[in-house]
């Protein structure tokens, strides 16, 4: 019996006897190349359905991410720019939404966050229905800001801290907070980027706000006020208070008859040019994350004050400060019954104090407003800086770009959100 290859070759020997290609013989080839083209198309198709397919198997997310790029199709991008305008509320709120680091790219994480204008964020939330239909939930906000993955420190700063520094030099306080879960890039925005595990302390909100505060000290318009620019830095963990530019020793918070609330002991040094800030910057945050067995173990669970403070000439009196803070990692105050007691208790420390702060910013926003200033150390020591027709306040919301964050990025939006609700018309484009 032949087999079906002997029949095909023996045609193909009989093909062979011509020396000239019939018609016949030509049309063959045509359809023998066609059927060629098709099988390799086939089996491209395949080699694409199979990576796909292994995709997917690697990726439970790949179903997302393709119905986020879906969507994103279809927005219309005009993110920040650097020649916007600037806009000069006594509360500004913004979000800046950092890259996917390495970490998230490797566990194949899908970014969640889009960023469309230089106001609005959609968080497209994973979700699944109850028969397991995987779909996106497009959720909304507005802010005064939005600063995407691409944003440098510069940038959030011009539009942040940046229209603050002039405030404390007509008799303004002046805040400005980094708040967002742990990891999101507080101290990446605050202190400096990280190369590694040095930081560059030029690069952060603390040391391009001393940067802009001997500049304007030198402008004609203030030179002739005699300012005197000291600093200080100092960390808040739980109920107690350290000296960060004094080996972490302990200090006490007083409060006089008149409200007046005092850091007893706390280190101020008297600074003259930038250097000389930088290198506080620098000492400081050396001194938080000493010690420390895991680079987020007791920093995040934290709130760092960096103030810089303006006197006239040697008078005791302050006429400005700026504050600018670290938050706690906001996780914290979310901690879950597997947490033990220290655990626990800290959780709720820092959430209290979060809450607080919230309170005391949205009673800046409405004047005359009962200031819950003592329902944590952190406002309490601010105090003064929630008081004063002339104090400005900037809150910037930190949030992780990935699907396994998406719900501590909501709470953060969220908590950004009710510190902006009481000023929606203050000044928000649309
Ligand atoms: P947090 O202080 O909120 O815990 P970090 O500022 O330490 O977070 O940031 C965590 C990591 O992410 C750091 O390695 C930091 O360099 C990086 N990172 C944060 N924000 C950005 C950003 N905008 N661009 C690039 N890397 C960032
Ligand atoms: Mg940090």
């Amino acid at each position: 019996p032949t087999s079906p290859d002997t029949r095909r070759g023996s045609r193909g020997k009989r093909d062979s006897q011509f020396d000239y290609k019939s018609d016949a013989a030509k049309k063959v080839e045509i359809i023998a190349k066609n059927r060629d083209e098709r099988r390799q198309k086939q089996a491209d198709e395949r080699a694409i359905r199979h990576q796909i397919l292994h995709l997917e198997q690697n990726n439970p997310y790949w179903e997302f991410s393709q119905m986020i790029d879906e969507y994103r199709a279809g927005l219309d991008f005009r993110p920040l720019r650097d020649n916007d305008a600037v806009v000069e509320n006594q509360i500004v709120v913004c979000v800046r939404k950092r890259p996917l680091n390495e970490r998230e790219n490797r566990r194949r994480e899908v970014d969640v966050m889009s960023v469309p204008t230089r106001n609005q964020l959609v968080v497209h939330e994973p979700k699944q229905k109850v028969d397991l239909t995987k779909y996106v939930e497009n959720q909304h906000f507005r802010f005064d800001y939005v600063f995407d993955d691409t944003c440098n420190n510069d940038l959030v700063y011009k539009f942040t801290a940046k229209p603050l520094v002039k405030t404390i030099f007509e008799g303004g306080m002046a805040t400005c907070f980094a708040y967002g879960q742990t990891g999101s890039g507080k101290t990446h925005t605050m202190g400096g980027e990280f190369k590694g595990k040095q930081q560059n302390f030029k690069s952060g909100i603390y040391g391009l706000v001393a940067q802009d505060v001997f500049k304007l000290l030198n402008n004609s318009k203030y030179a002739r006020m005699n300012f005197t620019v000291s600093a200080s830095f100092f960390e808040i963990y739980g109920k107690l208070v350290f000296d960060l530019l004094a080996k972490k020793q302990r200090l006490r918070v007083l409060e006089d008859g008149k409200q007046q609330v005092q850091v007893v002991g706390l280190t101020e040094r008297i600074v003259t040019k930038v250097e000389h800030v930088l290198d506080l910057i620098q000492k400081g945050s050396l001194e938080r994350t000493s010690g420390q067995t895991s680079a987020n173990s007791n920093s995040s669970r934290s709130h760092a004050v960096f103030q810089i403070i303006l006197r006239k000439g040697g008078s005791k009196q302050v006429e400005g400060k700026f504050s600018l803070i670290d938050l706690a990692g906001n996780e914290r105050g979310a901690d879950n019954g597997k947490s033990n007691r220290q655990t626990r208790i800290e959780g709720a420390d820092i959430n209290k104090s979060l809450l607080a702060l919230k309170e005391c910013i949205r009673a800046l926003g409405r004047r005359g407003a009962h200031l819950p200033f003592r329902g944590s150390k952190l406002t309490q020591v601010l105090r003064d800086s929630f008081i004063g027709e002339k104090s400005r306040t900037c809150m910037i919301a930190l949030i992780s770009p990935g699907n396994f964050s998406v719900d501590h990025s909501l709470n953060t939006l969220r908590y950004a959100d009710r510190v902006k609700e009481l000023i929606a018309n203050d000044s928000m484009e649309m």
